[in-house]
């Protein structure tokens, strides 16, 4: 069975935060794009933290751009040039140069009450302060809260009972809660700030909400400019006449849809993500066709598992090449999926956008 048939300018293979920045770069050039992703991108699980090259003119225009988008989604996150040390939900420190004031727990702050919900494992107010208390003199202070009420089901409850909570047991002046369970927690935040008069912020956390709303603000922003997503749909095979790339054949369960392009941008993201795969000892591109090497890097005490997540595509020019050697004048691989991209768990998120922003203008030229 098939699914109707698409032509577009670009087709993006891969909706994570490289992908969609780059789809959005060329939608919002008046290109027609489409972006197929299969499953959740490491995007989606990560703390959501963007740490930038701040340096690269790039940072600038990217930033302005995005944080504009995500205004427009009532999502206010302003860049700071100098990283801001953000604490996260282990007590670990993170740089990071998008911040907002949702998530502005800094070492810097003295007087910090951090308040963990019975039930809720996202975070753990008596290791915060224990890990905290270690680096520094004023160790925050752990609280245990129950609520009665369920912040996505008895929103106005839940803020009222915990608002009062604050206000009432709590000295501290800032508090660090659990990430709420909402794509737009802006208006909690606010109204619990309001309530108990308190700089009240969200830990960071992977694997919890505040990747998933980091995906979720760079979809709007795809989709506002036109952008056609299409979930669930895996790329399985690729058209190649002569040096290039003119069709894809994406499948969704029994299901397969063609798309012409005449661009192909890939952006599938590393081993994690399944945009490369494991062959015996060898990482892969797992439809055969590209060259896959490693590169340099260090912070992981497995030889194996760093050499699994530094591999990436190989790229001359910006674009991809055949395991045969020769280049793919308009394939361009983009994100963590490239040779050098890709980085143990915790980062890589600012390298990733900057260079898909950047490879965008790649895509255009091989129109
Ligand atoms: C737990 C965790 C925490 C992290 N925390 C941070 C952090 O705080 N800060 C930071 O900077 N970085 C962090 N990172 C790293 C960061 O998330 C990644 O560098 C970044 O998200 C990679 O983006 P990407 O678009 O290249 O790939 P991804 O976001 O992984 O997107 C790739 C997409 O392609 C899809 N795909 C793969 N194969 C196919 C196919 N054949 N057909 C269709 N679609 C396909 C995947 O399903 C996925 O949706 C973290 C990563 C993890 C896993």
């Amino acid at each position: 069975m098939s699914l109707p048939s698409l032509d577009v300018d670009v087709l993006v293979v891969g909706g994570g935060a490289a992908g969609l920045t780059a789809a959005s770069r060329l939608a919002l050039n008046g290109r027609s794009v489409a972006v197929a992703s299969s499953a959740t991108p490491a995007t989606a699980l990560s703390t959501g933290r963007i740490l930038l090259d701040v340096d690269d003119p790039a940072a600038e225009e990217w930033a302005s751009f995005t944080l504009a988008q995500f205004r427009r989604q009532g999502a206010y996150y302003v860049m700071s040039k100098k990283p801001v040390v953000a604490m996260t939900n282990l007590g670990t420190r993170m740089r990071q140069s998008i911040t907002s004031p949702l998530f502005d727990w800094t070492r810097t702050d003295r007087n910090v009450a951090v308040v963990g919900f019975i039930g809720n494992c996202d975070l753990d107010p008596d290791l915060v302060a224990r890990e905290v208390g270690r680096s520094r003199r004023a160790r925050p202070r752990p609280y245990w809260f129950s609520p009665s009420y369920s912040p996505e089901l008895d929103r106005d409850l839940f803020v009222e009972e915990l608002g009062r909570a604050l206000m009432q047991d709590v000295s501290e002046e800032t508090v660090v809660l659990p990430p709420m369970p909402q794509r737009s927690p802006y208006d909690i935040m606010a109204e619990l700030r309001k309530r108990s008069g308190k700089n009240v912020v969200e830990a960071a956390t992977p694997l919890s909400w505040p990747g998933r709303r980091l995906q979720s603000l760079l979809e709007g922003v795809a989709a506002r400019l036109g952008v056609t997503l299409l979930k669930d749909r895996r790329l399985a095979s690729i058209q190649l006449d002569g040096g290039e790339a003119s069709a894809a054949q994406l499948s969704s369960g029994g299901r397969s849809q063609r798309v012409d392009f005449n661009a192909l941008v890939l952006a599938t993201g590393n081993v994690t993500s399944g945009g490369l795969a494991v062959e015996g000892r060898d990482i892969v591109d797992p439809l055969g066709i590209f060259q896959v090497a490693s590169s340099p890097a260090s912070g992981i005490a497995s030889r194996h598992l760093l050499s699994a997540l530094s591999s990436g595509m190989v790229t001359r020019d910006g674009k991809a090449v055949t395991r045969q050697g020769s280049t793919l004048r308009n394939v361009i691989p983009v994100g963590s999926l490239v040779r050098g991209m890709s980085y143990p768990l915790g980062r890589g998120l600012g390298d990733v956008v900057l260079q898909a922003w950047k490879a965008a203008l790649v895509a255009e030229d091989a129109l």
